[in-house]
């Protein structure tokens, strides 16, 4: 069943739907309020999949569960489902750091996710840049006689659904908030099939997601600007919330950052300016075993890191 049918949903009915296009929670909520008992998402891709987040404060009121994309299931076929699920609770932290002086009504904010997938090490998603902010920060240093004020947040819980990020940015009164003048992301830096992206904030490029809130068209030009530097082409991606900018550009903060790429796959214009592989993801290893040390493309990171220090330095400047 595709997306538009989850709209045929009916009451009482386990609804099937592919995985893609909309949120796992989006899809969820659709067929929760169609009266449907429990949700099966089917994968759109072949191999193993394991994790996903719906995304909701709550938690769910149906069953809802990922198969395989070869799982024998038709269209109209009767279907049981037995759910074995326990749940747990968690506790999880943001480790925030600020340097004392500069401009407290002027904050530029630098963050990286510090969680990984339970399904692996985790060491490109988010190690890269985690260690990237880290580093920065120590360098930086506390005392650092900048103009504005830098705060480094190192998010927990982002792969369970940007609970980190989504909390603190809640948790800001509107003046808090509006002292913030722009948040930069770091997420995957050293991707083994990678290149460089960095989110389109003017919109110029037209993807999925649009434009960035007032000021992320600047981000986006900082970052080409450090990429050119380094004589490395870069291209814009979409702004489709699935890091820890979101929370930050859905309440209008400036949001921007540079990653090496994830899941997408990698094209033939784009090997013939970074190299590596056509037709295979950005990173092989995404949220697998497989994402340990030896597999950070060095090469990719020595690069890529440059642009967290780049960015925070001349945000602290300007
Ligand atoms: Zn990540």
């Amino acid at each position: 069943m595709l997306e538009a049918d989850l709209q045929k949903v009916t009451e009482g009915s386990i609804a099937v739907v592919q995985r893609g296009t909309c949120t796992f929670g989006d899809k969820y909520k659709t067929a929760a309020a169609k009266g449907a008992k429990a949700l099966v998402i089917v994968n759109n891709a072949p191999g193993d999949w394991k994790g996903g987040t719906l995304g909701l404060d709550d938690g769910a009121s149906i069953a809802v569960v990922g198969v395989a994309q070869d799982a024998p299931i038709a269209d109209g076929q009767d279907l049981t489902l037995t759910v074995d699920a326990k749940t747990q609770k968690a506790k999880t932290w943001n480790v925030l750091a600020e340097t004392e002086k500069g401009d407290d009504a002027n904050v530029q904010m630098v963050g990286a996710h510090l969680d990984g997938v339970t399904e692996g090490p985790g060491i490109n998603d988010n190690g890269t840049g985690s260690a990237a902010v880290l580093e920065t920060a120590a360098k930086l240093g506390a005392g650092a006689d900048v103009k504005n004020k830098v705060r480094f947040a190192l998010w927990g819980a982002e792969e369970e659904g940007l609970v980190g990020s989504e909390h603190y940015v809640s948790s800001l009164s509107e003046e808090q908030a509006s002292k913030i003048t722009r948040y930069l992301n770091f997420d995957m830096l050293g991707s083994p099939n990678g290149g460089y992206f960095t989110f389109d904030g003017d919109g110029s490029s037209k993807l999925d997601g649009g434009a960035g809130p007032a000021g992320s068209g600047v981000i986006e030009q900082v970052f080409r600007n450090y990429f050119a530097w380094r004589n490395v082409p870069v291209e814009a991606s979409a702004f489709d919330g699935r890091s820890d900018y979101g929370p930050f550009k859905d309440v209008g903060i400036a949001s921007g950052g540079a990653d090496t790429g994830a899941d997408g796959k990698k094209t033939e214009a784009q090997q013939r300016q970074w190299g590596g592989t056509v037709g295979e993801i950005y990173d092989p290893n995404y949220h697998s075993p497989r994402d340990t040390i030896d597999n950070v493309n060095r090469d990719i990171y020595r690069v890529a890191i440059g642009a967290v220090g780049f960015s925070t330095a001349y945000f602290a400047a300007l």
